[in-house]
């Protein structure tokens, strides 16, 4: 019997977990950190009072961060660990069993051939796999426009419904042609049940940015607890791999006490997320990543709306993460596309920064403001967004800024013929810069795909794969984790043929 070693337990270990655990002639390891959210992130009961829920989870951060706009996603009031990178800031990681997914916000877009102009695989390769993903997590999409250039008719449960002036704006510029690009757009695709039939279907609480208690958007933890319940693991290991031996064989795990233990494998899976594995890998290896961890630069800008919105459409109830896509396509051969989501303005943005006693005064003015004013966030890919480079510091590894974010080379050129296809038929965008985000939560690369150290296979040699984001080549615009799910589950694929 094989004996598999995963290491994560997050988005991409579930994937490679779901082509494992079914084998009877494998025997499967799972090591991952014993640390769970604590007890004020737990799910709240249902019936529970929103606002008296909503206040102790902004007290938490608020406690942790004092005032902020706009103020962080969260799980009831936690945050993921962060890291820090000199000479820029903060970025997330996780160290809990479960992984990023407990916090994220559930946008899954598949790569294009255009997304992977740079990869050693193409969409072809990935295929079978999306679909596979897909299945699994349950996404949302539509035959739009979006779905000519995603090609995700794979992302099929029911569209979450967008608020009024969203909606409006969407089915606007969801076929522009214009100066320099094209613009597609439509509904969003996210991991989020949608089916009224389901107990957790989404219920339009919109609370989604603190957290929800509909358990409506997808999470990897509650599907791997599901493989464990079912006898999927032959073994859990709690704690950190600070080590793989690639030539004996062996893991090194670190735990939680101190102390230390040792897995013996024939195959293991890095699913440790981007920037850990990128740690792992190079500690294991002894050696410099090969690139620099990239992310996504986020420009965010306001959009107005003054335009009728009719009554049965000012709905008090909305879905407060992505309510709609929008691709912007450049002309220029090689010129990456932009990835644009609109997000409504959530009462928890206020709610965060002004008193509980305010709250009921404000929340007329919060409602009719929702119809009047969204935000879009640009999302730009990784040539023109900043990128951190890993090294080995004196205790534990050291982040440092390796690029700057570039908007002037392209974004500041499309900004101003970007806002005349937005300003128009009621809507407006404000002339002042896009506020640049410090992090998209999309981190990748250090040991990509067909470089130096990792085949197109994932493979890092003698029976280790690299799994997750660290082994992507670039960090196009789009939402990433559909992508490392995808490759993570077809890099486990192939490596049990072989
Ligand atoms: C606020 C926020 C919003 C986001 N929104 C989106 C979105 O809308 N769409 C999108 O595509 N992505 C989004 N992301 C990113 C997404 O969550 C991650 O890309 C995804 O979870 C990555 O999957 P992963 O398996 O690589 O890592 P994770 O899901 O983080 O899992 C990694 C696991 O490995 C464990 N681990 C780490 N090191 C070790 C070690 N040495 N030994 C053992 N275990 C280890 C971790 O504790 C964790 O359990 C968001 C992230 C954040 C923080
Ligand atoms: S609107 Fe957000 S918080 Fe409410 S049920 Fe839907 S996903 Fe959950």
């Amino acid at each position: 019997m094989r004996r598999i070693a995963v290491i994560g337990s997050g988005a991409t270990a579930l994937a490679v977990l779901d082509v494992l655990v079914d084998r009877t002639d494998l025997n499967v390891s799972l090591i991952r950190p014993d640390r769970r959210l604590s007890s004020h992130g737990a799910k709240p009961a249902a019936g529970e009072p929103a606002d008296e829920l909503i206040a102790a989870a902004i007290g938490a951060l608020r406690r942790e961060l004092g005032l902020k706009f706009p103020p962080p996603k969260s799980h009831f009031g936690v945050m993921p660990e962060r890291i820090d990178v000199k000479g820029w800031g903060k970025i997330w990681r996780s160290n809990l069993h479960g992984g990023l997914t407990q916090f994220w916000g559930g946008s899954m877009v598949p790569f294009t051939d255009r997304e992977l102009a740079a990869w050693p695989i193409t969409r072809a390769d990935l295929e079978a796999d999306y679909q596979a993903i897909a299945e699994r997590v349950g996404i949302t999409g539509a035959d739009d426009a979006l779905r000519g250039y995603l090609q995700d008719r794979f992302a099929d449960l029911p569209p979450v419904k967008a608020i009024a002036p969203i909606e409006l704006l969407i089915g606007r510029l969801s076929h522009v042609k214009s100066n320099g690009f094209d613009i597609i757009g439509g509904v969003p695709r996210v991991a989020v049940e949608t089916r009224g039939e389901r107990d957790n279907a989404c219920a339009y609480l919109g609370e989604c940015m603190m957290g929800c208690r509909q358990g409506a958007v997808f999470n990897a933890l509650g599907a791997i607890e599901l493989h464990r319940a079912k006898g999927g693991m032959a073994e859990e290991c709690c704690g950190f791999a600070e080590h793989i031996d690639i030539d004996k064989k062996t893991v090194t795990i670190r735990r939680e006490d101190g102390s230390y233990d040792h897995v013996q494998y024939d195959l293991v899976f890095i699913c440790a997320s981007c920037v850990h594995s990128v740690e792992l890998t190079m500690n294991s290896l002894e050696t410099e990543p090969e690139t620099p961890i990239s992310d996504n630069l986020i420009l965010s800008f306001p959009v107005l709306y003054g335009g009728r919105i009719a009554a049965e459409s000012r709905s008090e109830r909305f879905f407060a993460l992505t309510n709609g896509k929008l691709m912007l396509l450049p002309h220029a051969a090689g010129a990456t596309p932009i990835f644009i989501q609109l997000y409504p303005n959530p009462d928890y943005f206020w709610q965060y920064n002004f008193p509980r006693w305010s709250w009921s005064m404000l929340h007329g003015l919060a409602r009719t403001g929702r119809n009047r004013l969204f935000f879009a966030r640009a999302y730009l890919a990784s040539g023109h967004s900043q990128r951190y480079r890993m090294t080995k510091g004196t205790d534990g590894v050291e982040l440092t800024l390796d690029q700057e974010p570039d908007t002037t080379r392209f974004f500041d050129h499309i900004w101003p013929q970007l806002r005349q296809n937005f300003s128009a038929a009621g809507f407006w965008v404000p002339p002042v810069p896009p506020l640049k985000a410090k992090t998209s939560s999309h981190y990748s690369g250090g040991f990509p795909m067909g470089g130096r150290w990792v085949g197109k296979d994932g493979a890092l040699g003698n029976g280790a794969f690299l799994c997750d984001s660290a082994n992507f080549p670039d960090c196009p615009a789009l939402s990433h984790t559909f992508t490392a799910m995808a490759n993570a589950r077809r890099i486990a694929r192939l490596a049990l043929l072989g």
